[in-house]
């Protein structure tokens, strides 16, 4: 069975790179019926906090991503750690080292400057000291690897060094308690970012001096943004939760974020969950950067808003909303998904709908200088005016069809296109040259707002 796994260091937000990596780890759990085990990795206590994991729980649940095992905290399991460096010493493949910071330094530049790795020497090997840091004894020769992803890799040992296992303090290091946790948790594939590839030999040595099978190991490519510089805040949000502020709904961001660094061989870009984990494959995973594109990101957001039932866009922008509305809680929420079946097939986060339909949501509505000038300060509008508020007072069903049969008749009877009543009408009513169909509008709005809205601008 597969068993892979996400292990964030809670030191900050889930950020876009560390959900992908998640992502991925369950989209295979998920392919191959395996099992996805979330790790919290805590041991450095000065940098995890407490929020940090919350946010990174609270991220994964935005996302779907649940785990079926865990979370495991590796702060809980410092027993374990110890048990292993125990085991590693016993076995004389593990050493503590005394040097300090200074002699340090100096074998660092010593080794430089005769062209040598930079890698702790070995000097206290053999001193039989009973404290210190632990250091791993790395063994000769050369550790190799054949990535998931990528083509295969080689690493000279003596250029490593003998790596810290266990700090003074007796804190272990993450590489260490990563890879007793990889082991003992039954990991068959390792998938992560890029920037651990220079761990993997090291954890690949740990698990071969404690007598473990190694998983297979597959790093994920960069994400850059559009101007091939790492993703960066310069680029936009960071943290996946900044993204589920900003309208964004959790399953246009998964289908988003399963595309940095995956595709299909048909390019196919848009998924539901159940056909992105049926057609995932590690095989499509490229070791090209990944592009982290904004603008198609709000492309496919703006798809999966159109696509989503007007209650839950409602219940969403409730929550995101922060301002009062008019009316009773039952009008507002009837008022909100009829405001967004017109809007959802133009907007693409939903605080655009605020934007684009603020005269629904306030009884006070500006008309720019602009739109008064273009349209409303021609000669005749007024009289127009007066003759359409006459005409929709009067009607006693206010629906749009009727609304569009009073408007019509009122254009012939005046011998005018319904343009002419159309435009000077939704600039009256919406502030605005352009809003989805004007009967729509009106009935939406009801013929008190509407007849209320003309008066005032005829009596300006
Ligand atoms: N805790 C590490 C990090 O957050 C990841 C460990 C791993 O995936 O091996 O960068």
């Amino acid at each position: 069975m597969t068993i892979v796994r996400f292990a964030p260091s809670p030191t900050g937000y889930l950020h876009v790179g560390g959900a992908r990596t998640a992502l991925f780890n369950w989209l295979y759990a998920r392919n191959t019926g395996g099992k996805f085990i979330l790790r919290i990795e805590d041991t450095d206590a000065k940098r995890s906090t407490q929020t940090a994991t919350q946010a990174i729980l609270d991220g994964l649940t935005w996302l779907g991503l649940d785990w079926d095992d865990g979370p495991y905290f590796q702060s809980e399991r410092m027993s374990i750690y110890q048990k292993y460096a125990q085991k590693l010493i016993d076995e004389n493949k593990a050493y503590y080292c005394t040097c300090s910071v200074d002699e340090l330094d100096e074998q660092k530049k010593q080794a430089v400057s005769i062209g040598r790795a930079a890698g702790y020497d070995g000097r206290c090997r053999d001193t039989g000291a009973k404290q210190g840091v632990l250091r791993f004894k790395t063994p000769d020769g050369n550790t190799v690897f054949y990535d998931l992803f990528r083509d295969k890799f080689e690493f000279e040992n003596s250029l490593i060094g003998d790596f810290v296992l266990v700090r003074s303090d007796g804190t272990p290091t993450y590489n260490f308690t990563c890879a007793v946790d990889d082991a003992l948790m039954g990991m068959t594939h390792v998938i992560r970012g890029d920037d651990h590839i220079p761990n993997t030999p090291k954890q690949l040595m740990i698990f071969a001096a404690l007598g473990f099978n190694p998983p297979k190991f597959g790093h994920l490519p960069l994400i850059l943004g559009t101007d091939k510089s790492p993703l960066s805040k310069r680029h936009g949000a960071v943290s996946v939760m900044a993204y589920q502020e900003q309208g964004f709904l959790p399953e246009a961001m998964v289908n988003y974020l399963a595309l940095l660094g995956w595709s299909t061989s048909d390019s196919q870009q848009l998924f539901s969950r159940e056909e992105m984990i049926e057609k995932f494959s590690l095989k499509r995973i490229t070791k090209n950067p990944a592009v982290f594109d904004m603008e198609k990101l709000q492309w496919m957001n703006g798809v999966y808003i159109k696509q989503a039932k007007p209650e839950e866009l409602a219940s969403l922008c409730k929550k995101l909303q922060k301002e009062e509305t008019e009316g009773t809680e039952e009008t507002k929420n009837i008022q909100l998904e009829e405001i967004i079946k017109l809007y959802q097939g133009r907007i693409k986060v939903l605080p655009e709908l605020y934007s684009l339909a603020d005269f629904f949501f306030s009884s006070e509505i500006h008309i720019p200088e602009e739109i008064c000038q273009e349209i409303l300060f021609k000669d005749g509008v007024q009289e127009t005016l007066t003759e359409t508020k006459n005409v929709l007072s009067a009607l006693e069903m206010f629906d749009p069809v009727t609304i569009e049969e009073a408007i019509r008749t009122l254009a012939e009877r005046l011998g005018i296109k319904a343009g002419d009543i159309i435009h000077p009408l939704r600039a009256v009513l919406t502030g605005k040259k352009v809003s989805p169909g004007i009967f729509e509008v009106c009935a939406l709005l009801g013929q008190e707002r509407v007849v209320q809205r003309l008066n005032a601008t005829i009596e300006r």
